[in-house]
């Protein structure tokens, strides 16, 4: 029997009572369709690298998109020197970084940024992805969803989608208040995504958007450098600090054929280099990599209550919910500063603990249950609020368990 520990990149959670994956549009619509009208739990999985299960049985249908296909109607168009539009459709199934990988090679900038984003396109849209200063919404052209409330197909245009700091109307129609599940459609939203029209533009070269990249690649933010060195950079950036998906998970029943074998091999090769090991030699799982990537969103406060963090912690001009302006503030700052430095676990042995690299990750170090993660994401949460007076609030959609 199929479980969340199989199909997730944290690698836990409970068996699923029906997994299915559909190979056609319609069969997607009809899977959503039929657990909807029978009043069954519903969770149509991605990559599984957003997710949180808990241990406890899930007692309704997993769906997943066995769809891969990727279409570019404007390929033919003549180029006329400048830069110009081409739109890159994806079907929801699609894994994000063969899609990127894909546009790349086209020679398409706009999400090159994002290269190395576990997951897929479907789930892309639902909590906005971003990553070294782009993020997906910037790029997106149309959404077709499957509608469970009104029970019908629907293109959603960039208006329609509401986008923000890792949000969107897909993810809000999950929730009623942060991490706190509406009844009616979580852990799905009520838009299923069917697939994505992205908007890219054909040129040779993208603006590098973040500092450390920019330091990376040797050049100042906002300079334009190819596309496929910003890529490469991202990727090697993200290796360094454990944020790139297993590609040995890719191996196993339950994922195979879920990426291109081509990108799948290219993934092992990299981390086999990473590792140094044996020429020729498999690459060992990295336990650093077992995560949901970062587990806590970055607060946003109004800025009365951003004015009594310390002087140091850093603040970003944001928007607030409910469209005041806010101040963002460093979701990893705090909790370092709160003394859960990197590698941090509650004890020896341990099986859930900090990656050592990254201090957002919440990392199953091998054979941890989705007990031991939210404990150690309770742990915390509760440490950064007596020090700081914020609750954190994870990122991840988490099934089954409270971790408000
Ligand atoms: C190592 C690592 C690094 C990461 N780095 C980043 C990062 O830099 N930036 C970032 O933004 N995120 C990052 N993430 C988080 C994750 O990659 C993204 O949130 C990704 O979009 C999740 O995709 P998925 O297919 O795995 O979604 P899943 O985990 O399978 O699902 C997440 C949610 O999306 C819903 N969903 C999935 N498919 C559909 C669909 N077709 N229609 C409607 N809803 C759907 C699910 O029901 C669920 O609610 C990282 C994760 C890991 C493990």
């Amino acid at each position: 029997m199929t479980s969340f520990a199989d199909l997730t990149t944290i690698g836990v959670g409970g068996a699923i009572a029906r997994f299915v994956e559909p190979t056609t549009r319609v069969g997607l619509i009809e899977a959503v369709e039929d657990a909807d009208s029978r009043g069954l739990p519903l969770c149509v999985i991605g990559g599984g690298s957003n997710l949180l299960a808990a241990d406890a049985p899930f007692d309704g249908v997993v769906v997943r998109d066995a769809r891969r296909g990727i279409a570019v109607p404007d390929e033919a168009a003549p180029v006329e020197g400048a830069d110009r539009t081409v739109r890159v459709s994806a079907e929801a199934g699609v894994n994000w970084d063969d899609l990127v990988a894909f546009t790349v090679g086209l020679g398409l900038a706009g999400i090159e940024g994002l290269s190395g984003i576990p997951g897929t396109v479907g789930a892309s849209v639902v909590q906005n992805i971003g990553a070294y200063g782009q993020e997906v919404a910037s790029s997106v052209e149309s959404v077709e969803v499957w509608d469970r409330l009104d029970k019908r197909v629907r293109t959603l245009a960039p208006a329609d989608l509401a986008f923000g700091y890792r949000s969107s109307v897909l993810k809000a129609s999950m929730y009623v208040a942060p991490a706190q599940p509406a009844d009616r459609f979580f852990p799905t939203p009520r838009y299923v995504v069917l697939s994505v029209t992205l908007a890219l533009r054909h040129s040779a070269t993208g603006a590098v958007g973040y500092g450390q990249l920019a330091k990376a690649l040797g050049v100042e933010v906002g300079d334009h450098m190819a596309i496929g060195a910003i890529r490469e950079a991202v990727l090697r950036v993200r290796a360094a600090k454990g944020m790139l998906e297993d590609p040995t998970r890719y191996a196993t029943a339950a994922m195979a054929g879920a990426k291109r074998e081509e990108n799948v091999r290219a993934d092992l090769a990299s981390l086999a280099a990473l590792q140094q090991g044996a020429p020729g030699a498999a690459p060992a799982a990295d336990p650093d990599r077992h995560s949901c990537g970062s587990f806590f969103m970055n607060p946003i406060l109004p800025a009365e209550r951003a004015a009594g963090l310390p002087a140091d912690a850093p603040r970003f001009a944001a928007v607030l919910p409910d469209g005041t302006p806010g101040v963002k503030t460093s979701a990893a700052w705090l909790i370092d500063h709160a003394g859960f430095h990197k590698g941090f676990s509650t004890g020896d042995g341990a099986k859930a603990g900090l990656s050592s690299r990254h201090t957002l990750a919440l990392t199953n170090r091998g054979g941890a249950t989705a007990a031991d993660v939210a404990a150690l994401a309770r742990v915390i949460q509760d440490g950064v609020e007596d020090a700081y007076g914020v609750r954190l609030v994870p990122e991840p959609v988490v099934i089954g368990m409270d971790l408000r």
